[in-house]
């Protein structure tokens, strides 16, 4: 018996209405000290949670999050595709896999087309090219904007104004303005921004509005900064217009109770109706995911 039947079927436990997870990792690119804290900002600040000790308990814990808030699917990458195919099969059906992008040219091109075409992967990013320092409109990225553009694959890209402590992240290199070159060159590209371009808000206002395919994640942010700075971020967006466009994640990265503060985080915002929040946890990626049709197309199948 699924968990999920489980969670139905137990007296007193109500089950969360189907969450899609638009964030999530099979774990970290560098390694974390079992137990230590998640990051937060601004630094000095003490971050909560213990980090898992392996991928094995990061998947299980994982699981068990999203069993308990009932996530119907993650888009998940991970820099090992082994490692995210492993999670793929733990869990049929649950996650949307896809290639963590930490260098342009590390997984090549041609690669990733042969993971397409088999099936195994499904979509694109995160694109974290920016932890190096190079921006989303570098020639280098050129090649996987294309592919994944052909290919009509949903892409995740880090381009914001934070990101982890590495030596060669830049700031500069996030601003979301630096995306209207690859979207004005791949008009059809399915592109969604982490944290909403955090915290350039105004910037990545002015690219929702003028590009209406660009969409946004809210992951990160609300459990990595503090929660008035979230909820400002968020309210902005909204009063903006654009709650159609944003979408739930986690990323949960080694920290799998993150899920469930992010959950929390955007089911007590006192601002949004709950609507709203059926749109952020689920309705918007059921869209920009296209579920709607397939399901839509199931439905017509079983008539
Ligand atoms: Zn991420």
């Amino acid at each position: 018996m699924g968990s999920d039947a489980h969670c139905q079927n137990s007296p007193g436990v109500k089950l969360h209405p189907p969450i899609i997870d638009m964030h999530m990792h099979t774990g970290l690119f560098h390694e974390v000290p079992a137990g230590a804290p998640a990051i937060c900002r601004p630094e000095p600040c003490q971050g909560e949670g213990r980090s898992t000790a392996n991928p094995a308990e990061n998947l299980k814990k994982t699981l068990e999050q999203m069993d308990h808030y009932n996530i119907v699917k993650g888009f998940l990458s991970g820099v090992d595709l082994s490692v995210v195919g492993q999670w793929v099969n733990a869990a049929p059906g649950r996650f949307i896999a896809s290639p963590f992008i930490l260098k342009p040219g590390s997984s090549d091109v041609a690669k990733l087309r042969k993971e397409y075409a088999s099936g195994r992967l499904k979509a694109m990013g995160e694109i974290a090219t920016q932890l190096n320092g190079i921006p989303p409109n570098d020639p280098s990225l050129e090649p996987y904007f294309k592919l994944a553009e052909e290919l009509d694959l949903p892409v995740l890209i880090h381009t914001l104004g934070i990101g982890p402590d590495m030596p060669h992240f830049r700031t500069a290199a996030g601003s979301p303005i630096l995306l209207e070159q690859v979207l004005t060159s791949h008009p059809k590209l399915r592109l969604f921004v982490e944290n909403a371009g955090y915290p350039y808000r105004d910037e990545m206002i002015a690219m929702m509005y003028q590009y209406p395919q660009l969409y946004a994640d809210v992951s990160t942010i609300t459990w990595l900064i503090p929660r008035t700075a979230f909820y400002d971020y968020l309210q902005a967006f909204v009063r903006a217009g654009l709650g159609k466009r944003l979408m739930f994640g986690s990323d949960q990265m080694v920290w799998p109770e993150k899920i469930g503060a992010a959950v929390e985080a955007i089911e007590q915002a006192p601002f949004l109706t709950a609507e709203q929040k059926r749109d952020i946890f689920y309705n918007n990626a059921a869209h920009f995911l296209r579920l709607d049709d397939a399901l839509r197309h199931k439905a017509k199948r079983d008539d």
